[in-house]
């Protein structure tokens, strides 16, 4: 075990997953990892072992089929897995959310239909809250759904942007407006329906066509698509939890736990950008000693670390918030803020002490420069997370009299 990134009063049980993954992620993920990523290959067969080993119910209550572990669980797991290629803990990130979507909102036949085949990876789950003129401002959204008289049909129309997983999903959580007429609260106006869909691209259900994959920077293998509705039909029974105008707090359940899973991803993607920087100034010599000795350099490994142990230790705390069944909005928005942030210095940093090499594609470097960006975006900018923050803070010390 790393000295880094430690964790106190784990379970035997616990420890031993972790382990059962880190050599995994050794053996099977990182070897590969950088090759299938300039190729933009999808990592099948990484994804066939996930599977295999559990991974897709990691979060998923036994009587589901799942593992019933906790998020904290959930999350380090994941750090472990990103720490060897980002765009995997992304393939289980969509999934899980619209898992935990669905245990906590979903009403028990939902639970029954999806989250067995869940558990296994036979169905897997992406979620989509943007649109192509909106991603922050999630009440702006203009994808409907109009019920047909006060029959239990409704017919969605609209277009949706950047799905993680939006090809390989057969399952798509999918906020959109209804207009109830019962509040005028953008809020209450807006319902998640669960779209079922043949994975792959094109007309994919009727009314449901995934157009293509998006081209990235980064983040390649897992694909981000486009999602359009046009006279999409469903019914209530699609509908999470069964009634309309719940959408936006069920979504905004989900991308929280999303926020301890993006800290996590982006501690992992740290891990790995410093234990790269850290290997590499021991080898490499100027000026007649190896460049670690040169305390430019061992200041900045200094503060990588620091930064690495300090995202993990708040990230831990905001999983831990949430297992114990208390509020961690602030905790997930800061452990989002802080861990995207870092991990982008971090790599930065990395990247420098590679000298010209870190520019070079035959080093793991390279990938982690185009992949940490994602983190400071996906989940809630940087400003929306300030933006949690300071609200909570302000209700937390509001000044009394
Ligand atoms: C690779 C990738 C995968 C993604 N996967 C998914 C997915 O699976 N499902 C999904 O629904 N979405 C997904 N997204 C979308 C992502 O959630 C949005 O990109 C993100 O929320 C930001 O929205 P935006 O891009 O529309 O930026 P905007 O909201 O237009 O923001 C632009 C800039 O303005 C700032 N800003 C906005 N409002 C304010 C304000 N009030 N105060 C100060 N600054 C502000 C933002 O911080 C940002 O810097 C993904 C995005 C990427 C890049």
């Amino acid at each position: 075990m790393s000295r880094l990134q430690s964790t106190d009063n784990l379970t035997e049980e616990q420890v031993e997953l972790l382990k059962l993954v880190k050599e995994f992620v050794d053996e099977q993920i990182i070897p590969v990892a950088t090759e299938l990523e300039h190729q933009d290959e999808y990592p099948q067969r990484i994804v066939d072992q996930m599977k295999e080993m559990g991974i897709f119910g990691l979060m998923i209550p036994e009587e589901y089929g799942g593992l019933g572990e906790s998020l904290l669980t959930y999350a380090l797991c994941v750090e472990e897995i990103a720490r060897g290629w980002m765009s995997v803990s992304g393939i289980i990130n969509t999934h899980f959310i619209v898992a935990y979507m669905i245990l906590q909102h979903g009403t028990e036949e939902q639970k029954q239909r999806y989250l067995p085949k869940m558990a296994t990876g036979e169905i897997r789950g992406a979620f989509s809250m943007s649109e192509p003129a909106l991603g922050s401002d999630v009440a702006a959204i203009k994808t409907k759904a109009v019920r047909d008289g006060d029959s239990d049909n409704w017919t969605i129309d609209g277009q949706k942007m950047w799905l993680t997983n939006g090809g390989s999903a057969n399952l798509v959580a999918v906020l959109v407006r209804t207009e109830l007429g019962e509040s005028d609260s953008p809020y209450r106006n807006m319902t998640t329906f669960l779209i079922e869909k043949e994975s792959g691209f094109g007309e994919t259900a009727q009314g449901v066509t995934v157009p293509g994959k998006i081209e990235k920077m980064g983040y390649k293998g897992v694909d981000t698509t486009e999602l359009v509705f046009q006279g999409h039909k469903t019914s209530t029974a699609q509908i999470l939890g069964g009634v309309p105008g719940k959408g936006f707090y069920q979504m905004m359940d989900g991308v929280e736990v999303g926020r301890v899973n993006v800290a996590a991803r982006a501690c992992g993607v740290s891990m790995r950008a410093f234990e790269l920087g850290i290997s590499y100034a021991q080898q490499r010599e100027t000026f007649g000693k190896k460049i670690a000795e040169h305390q430019g350099i061992l200041f900045r490994l200094a503060d990588m670390a620091t930064k690495v142990e300090a995202s993990h230790q708040m990230m831990v705390k905001a999983a831990r918030l949430k297992d114990a069944g208390e509020r961690n909005d602030l905790e997930a928005g800061m452990a989002k803020y802080l861990a995207a942030e870092n991990c982008a210095d971090v790599v930065e940093q990395s990247f420098r002490i590679h000298g010209g090499y870190g520019y070079s594609k035959e080093y793991e470097i390279e990938r982690l420069y185009r992949e940490a960006p994602m983190l400071l975006i996906g989940e809630g900018t940087a400003e929306i997370q300030k933006m949690i923050i300071g609200r909570r803070l302000l209700e937390d010390y509001r000044l009394k009299g």
